[in-house]
């Protein structure tokens, strides 16, 4: 009994301190002191031969302590890699500027909106400096809520906020009623001009374009930029105003893809050159199919129905074709298109 215990003795003192300091050690060098114990008293061993039994089961024990301390070493590099790769996926994940950019600076004295983080492909596709532009501040609490949010470069969107607040809002109030929506028809989508394949990669895949199709006044009405039936000034007071902030401007009379709403972008070209191609149509032009001013009522908390969800004609005619001089000219081609 006595030896049991010296042979116990021996065995932590062989094994203790990695015993003591990891627990899954701790397991092989107990089990391998009681069984070195219940076999030296079943087979009455001679001393030297005893001993020889104990050094080998002690060997083996360490040995299995070293092996499962290995295993334990392999499992944490294998856990700390993994950790390293996932917390390296989360550095490459792309997020928001931590510093808003100067042009953020600017656009949040006269917008809310949230900071992007870039755009990154595919392809040509991407921005840098890309705002979520919600809604355009105007003087008092008064806000003129972009609907849907749209996605633009800071610059493109402080360009949209002052002219909708510099412009548009004063030329609003001559229609009888404040400024208080714009309908976001596209921001930013990688597509090509158009969306005609292989074309020239468009300045909404830059995040530097918006199309428009109405603005929402306070009042309820739902005003068509394109429609002919608003007053035709008042369209071209808008039209100016869009050409003078704006690089490209294409409407109605443009290339045909434009009849129902404007597109604007800050594209940068050789020389400064600039495209305004919007024809103010005459009243009762396209009267047939137009879109119409609807007029919704008071306003509402609620999202309006879009402006051409109501035609006047219950019989929809097709929608109108680009008209050119000679019908047997081919169209002639422009250098610009987005
Ligand atoms: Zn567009």
């Amino acid at each position: 009994m006595a030896r049991g215990v010296n042979e116990n003795a021996v065995s932590r003192q062989k094994c203790g301190p990695p015993c003591l300091r990891l627990d899954a050690q701790a397991a092989p060098c107990r089990a391998g002191a009681a069984r070195l114990t219940a076999g030296a008293r079943r087979r009455k061993l001679p001393g030297v031969k005893r001993l020889i039994v104990i050094a080998a089961l002690l060997f083996a024990a360490d040995a299995a302590a070293a092996q499962s301390a290995a295993a334990g070493a392999k499992q944490a590099a294998a856990a700390s890699a993994a950790q390293s790769a996932v917390a390296g996926a989360a550095a490459a994940a792309p997020a928001a500027p931590a510093t808003p950019s100067e042009c953020q600076l600017r656009l949040a004295k006269i917008a809310l909106f949230q900071a992007l983080p870039p755009l990154v492909g595919p392809g040509e596709c991407g921005a840098g400096d890309v705002v979520l532009l919600q809604s355009v501040l105007l003087s008092g609490a008064a806000r003129v809520a972009v609907s849907p949010p749209a996605a633009l470069r800071c610059a493109m969107a402080e360009q949209i906020a002052l002219w909708l607040r510099d412009d548009v809002a004063p030329e609003a109030l001559k229609l009888g009623a404040a400024l208080r929506g714009l309908d976001n028809y596209d921001s930013y989508e990688c597509r090509t001009r158009n969306r005609v394949p292989g074309a020239t990669l468009s300045e909404h895949g830059r995040a530097n374009a918006l199309d428009i199709r109405a603005l929402r006044l306070a009042d309820g009405k739902v005003i068509a930029l394109t429609d002919p039936e608003v007053a035709k000034d008042w369209r071209e007071g808008v039209r100016a105003s869009a050409c003078a902030r704006f690089t490209t401007v294409l409407g109605p009379g443009s290339d045909g893809a434009h009849e129902e709403h404007i597109h604007i972008d800050l594209a940068e070209r050789r020389s400064g050159y600039r495209i305004c191609e919007w024809d103010v149509r005459e009243p009762g032009a396209l009267a047939a199919n137009a879109e119409r001013v609807v007029e919704t009522g008071a306003a509402t908390k609620t999202k309006p129905e879009p402006a051409v969800a109501k035609i006047a004609d219950p019989v929809p005619l097709p929608r109108p074709r680009p008209v050119f001089a000679d019908a047997g000219a081919k169209p002639r081609l422009k250098k610009f298109r987005w």
